[in-house]
């Protein structure tokens, strides 16, 4: 009955940090591999030979994919998850969220109530389709204003 995989979605929002320390603690709990997830959604996409899975470790010129990168990483480090299990990927945050799930064989999705996408919702649209959409267990993380 306990989890084994647990994938943490980031959206650098203002609660973000709570959700990932809710992570934190339920991998310490379950001793659950613990995977971080952050899509860019808000940033154009330059025209690169290696398709949506950006690759944290090489350098491109792109000096707004840099900066987010090294958040990324930044956050990736302070929660100890392990460089295979670090995903920043182009594309439609439910979308990705749900495939790399899929992908990893994660089951829990740890989401916020609302991030950037769903201020004035009760649920946020992301993590509703998420909560859709979804193949294994989702905890959407309530997030109060
Ligand atoms: P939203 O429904 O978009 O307001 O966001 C709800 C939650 O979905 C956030 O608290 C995050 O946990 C997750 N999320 C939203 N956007 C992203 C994103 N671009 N990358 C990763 N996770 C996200």
């Amino acid at each position: 009955m306990s989890y084994q995989h647990i994938l943490l979605t980031l959206d650098y929002s203002e609660h973000g940090d709570y959700v990932l320390q809710k992570g934190q603690v339920l991998a310490q709990v379950f001793s659950a591999k613990l995977s971080l997830v952050h899509v860019l959604d808000n940033i154009p996409m330059p025209q690169v030979a290696y398709g949506t899975i950006i690759p944290l470790t090489e350098q491109t010129d792109n000096a707004l994919l840099e900066a987010e990168k090294t958040k990324f990483i930044q956050i990736a480090d302070k929660l100890g998850i392990d460089e295979d299990s670090r995903w920043m990927v182009w594309g439609n945050p439910k979308q990705e969220i749900t495939h790399i799930a899929e992908k990893e064989n994660a089951d829990l999705i740890i989401v916020g109530s609302h991030g950037r996408h769903g201020l004035a919702l009760l649920l946020g649209s992301t993590a509703n389709a998420v909560l859709h959409y979804a193949k294994c267990d989702v905890l959407a993380v309530r997030l109060q204003d």
